[in-house]
């Protein structure tokens, strides 16, 4: 970008640098500034090729090179083992919704589809709901009669043992929780566990004696919105109701390499990157200790001042969603606009929660978190 050549590229390249602000959204979120650059600099001619990504046949020897590459670093670095698949989908996490009992309800037989739901917040709320349309849905446990500020305890689910199934959203994004650890429910036994990590993946190690599917919509920590990764055992392979859709079917869409039908090559090419991105940040055990340092500096400023509140209880606060309130709400136009000028945005709350959120994902550095408590700092300080 640099080139000597376009000077008047460079500039414009120098300018929009310039100007990128810490961006707090939910989804679609930051992504690595080095990440954008380098997809800046491949755009009009990938590696000699003379084309963009965007431009090229699923089918070609280039794009299956970047489809494989992404998949091998994704199983790099969460450690996926040899008996897990990685699919690769549209349709979103709430695609899911629909495409996971429709691939899994009927695991223990086709007469009784049934599946456990533990309902923690926003999101699991609307996958429970979904899967009431294809067959029985038992709440083992929900925490909506506290308003979602604890994960229920784990002594108290009310698991069938008939489902085949239990459904978790291990970071709720919208409400602020995270499962700091999938607790021991018999997955041993044979108890399989189904996880919407939407807004968390890639963000901590992941056990996987303890989860067996895990699912998540790549435009918060992965890369932008169009790719739904599914990381599914291969034993839960090939249950699907009759009526699935074949792009949804995981065991067509595993015989055909994630290439049943045109994936988004494009967002599978910018998630590459990122992955690249994360193995030079030293991979997840590493970005991890930098997502505890950002959210403790984050909750431990909030949990000071009598001017913000957050209300989870702090066992299972989520390191990637900071919802919190001001005191006094009437201020707070004031606060998201003051932010705003201060180059700190997307910092309004879900309207289901109200208030703010902070999402800090892989991408938000320490310095973004670092500005927006100075920022909050001072807030408080000139609001009187
Ligand atoms: C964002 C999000 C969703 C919805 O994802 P879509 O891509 O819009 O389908 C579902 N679950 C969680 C946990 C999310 O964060």
């Amino acid at each position: 970008m640099n080139d000597p050549q376009n000077p008047a590229l460079a500039g414009m390249m120098h300018r929009a640098l310039a100007e990128r602000v810490y961006n707090f959204s939910p989804g679609p979120a930051a992504l690595p500034t080095e990440v954008l650059q380098q997809a800046a600099e491949e755009m009009l001619s990938w590696r000699g090729t003379g084309v963009s990504v965007m431009e090229m046949s699923h089918r070609s020897r280039e794009f299956e090179g970047i489809q494989a590459e992404a998949l091998a670093d994704l199983r790099e670095l969460l450690h996926i083992p040899k008996n897990f698949r990685i699919l690769l989908l549209q349709g979103g996490a709430i695609g899911e919704n629909g495409i996971v009992p429709l691939n899994l309800m009927r695991l223990r037989g086709a007469e009784n589809p049934k599946a456990d739901f533990v309902v923690t917040g926003t999101w699991s709320v609307k996958t429970e709901q979904e899967a009431r349309r294809y067959g029985t849905v038992n709440i083992a446990a929900s925490s909506a009669d506290e308003k979602f500020v604890r994960i229920p305890d784990v002594a108290g689910w009310k698991l069938s043992d008939d489902a085949a199934y239990v459904h978790l959203c291990t970071n709720e994004t919208i409400v602020g929780v995270e499962f700091q650890d999938i607790p021991d429910i018999g997955q041993g036994q044979g108890r399989v566990v189904v996880a919407d990590a939407s807004s968390h993946i890639l963000s901590r190690p992941i056990d996987w004696s303890r989860v067996q599917v895990v699912y998540g919509g790549a435009q918060k920590n992965i890369g932008p919105a169009g790719v739904t990764i599914v990381i599914v055992r291969e034993d839960l392979i090939g249950h699907a109701h009759p009526l699935c859709p074949s792009a949804f079917n995981w065991r067509l869409v595993a015989e055909h390499d994630s290439m049943y039908n045109t994936p988004p090559t494009y967002a599978i090419y910018i998630a590459g990157l990122v992955f690249k991105w994360l193995k030079r940040q030293g991979g997840v055990a590493a970005i991890e200790q930098r997502n505890i340092a950002k959210a403790s500096a984050l909750y431990d400023f909030l949990d000071q001042s009598a001017f913000y509140r957050n209300e989870i209880d702090p066992s299972c606060r989520s390191r990637m969603n900071v919802p919190f309130f001001l005191a006094d709400e009437s201020r707070n136009e004031a606060f998201l606009t003051q932010a705003r000028a201060n180059g700190l945005i997307q910092l309004k709350g879900h309207k289901a929660v109200g208030g703010m959120r902070a999402s800090i994902y892989n991408a938000m550095s320490m310095d973004g978190v670092s500005a927006l408590i100075d920022f909050m700092r001072e807030f408080e300080r000139t609001a009187g």
